[in-house]
């Protein structure tokens, strides 16, 4: 068996057998190319019962390495630590410059940093628009709550991104496009008040509080500016 393979016990939810499954610890996308969309379409996850043929998803740590691209995503789920940087990982992949590497703590998270990676943006900036266009939707929806949302479109040609969000009680989706301004503006932010999290060892967790905290110290920054405008 290979070493980014191992079994795993597995008790069927329906009838309560126990049986065992083959998991991938990691992938390597740049080597197998096949596991790209083994991965994104969740059949690596897909489980099926070989007694009562029940169908399962499993969820277990996973390391995505995409070398050409070069980021590497670790999928933990429920991971709530901000830097993940053990030992054995800065051993392995420690020498690695210039590549981008971020822990996420569920699926939909890990399939949008691929989507961000692949389509050659800059995910911390991409964070930042996020949020800043939360606002409008939130605005437009009468002051609707508009916390969870994914980049679900990216066009350079007609110059626009689009995020998907999960608005108000019911999580109902709303999509909504923004020109690249917005994000070439965040780009500029996060090269002043992100590059300490640049620099970071390890794994890091780019997320909505994450872009929250940039943006606080932002417009922090600005108003001090402007006080200092008016004393001088
Ligand atoms: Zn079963």
């Amino acid at each position: 068996m290979p070493d980014n393979k191992v079994n795993k016990a597995v008790v069927c939810p329906m009838c309560g057998e126990l049986g065992k499954a083959e998991i991938y610890t990691s992938v390597n996308v740049t080597k197998a190319p096949g596991f790209r969309p083994r991965v994104l379409e969740g059949e690596l996850f897909s489980w099926t019962c070989p007694n009562c043929n029940y169908n399962a998803r499993l969820t277990y740590p996973i390391l995505y390495n995409d070398m050409k691209n070069r980021f590497m995503i670790y999928l933990i789920p429920k991971v709530d630590r901000f830097q993940l940087c053990d030992k054995e990982l800065e051993e392995k992949y420690g020498n690695l410059r210039n590549i981008s590497k971020r822990v996420v703590p569920d699926f939909n998270s890990f399939k949008e940093k691929i989507f961000i990676f692949e389509s050659g943006l800059d995910d911390m900036a991409v964070e930042l628009t996020k949020v800043a266009i939360s606002q409008t939707v939130s605005k437009k929806l009468d002051g609707a709550e508009v916390n969870e949302g994914y980049l679900s479109m990216y066009d350079r040609e007609s110059n626009t991104m689009g995020f998907t969000y999960f608005t108000g009680e019911e999580r109902s989706p709303y999509v909504q496009t923004a020109r690249l301004e917005i994000y070439g503006k965040s780009k500029d932010i996060v090269e002043t008040f992100a590059i300490k999290d640049k620099k970071l060892k390890g794994f890091i967790k780019i997320d909505r509080e994450w872009a929250e905290n940039i943006l606080y110290r932002y417009k922090r920054n600005k108003q001090i500016e402007k006080l200092n405008r008016i004393k001088t």
